[in-house]
């Protein structure tokens, strides 16, 4: 993961102050992580890393788009993220990443830390409840229309098939020797 090691902040030799630093993510780095739901975008990542005698802080921002599914037709469409947080880190007898959200564990002695992990997760922590393509300025779906189609056909045949007599006593049946 070379690609990763450009997102390692050293903090060797630092004072007891605030620092800033910028990068920025693309397609490459999503792919750098196998279960991504993000497949990709360009994301402005901001950190300012304060330097304590015995603790860092990490202040995290991402900005941008990324490119993921859309629930309702599965095509790829952007979406913009906006997301910030702050890390804690303190140092501990081995490194661990998975503690909690905000507070992470470095082992001693460690004179620098990558943040592609926070990157990647603060990324997936921007993306919307719902996932769908928007609507363009005339109010219709941003979706592919074959798939729209596909999916519209089948819900009505749904419908009917719900309107069919036959359920109807498919159903009667069926709750009758459930009692
Ligand atoms: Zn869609």
């Amino acid at each position: 993961m070379k690609l990763l090691s450009q997102y390692t902040v050293p903090f060797n030799g630092l004072d007891n102050k605030d620092y800033d630093f910028d990068f920025t993510v693309s397609d490459e780095f999503f792919a750098c992580f196998e279960n991504s739901e993000i497949k990709g975008g360009d994301v402005d990542v901001k950190l300012i890393l304060t330097k304590k005698t015995h603790s860092l802080e990490l202040d995290i921002s991402v900005s941008g788009k990324v490119r993921i599914e859309c629930d309702r037709c599965l095509d790829e469409y952007y979406e913009d993220i906006d997301f910030s947080n702050k890390i804690m880190v303190e140092f501990g007898e081995e490194t661990n990443f998975d503690t909690d959200d905000d507070f992470v564990l470095l082992k001693k002695g460690e004179n620098e830390i990558n943040i592609s992990q926070f990157i990647y997760e603060f990324c997936h922590f921007a993306l919307p409840f719902t996932r769908y393509h928007h609507d363009d300025e005339n109010g219709n779906s941003g979706c592919n229309p074959e798939m729209l189609a596909i999916l519209d056909k089948h819900r009505t045949t749904n419908k009917q098939e719900t309107a069919d007599p036959r359920w109807a006593k498919l159903t009667e049946i069926k709750n009758n020797n459930v009692k």
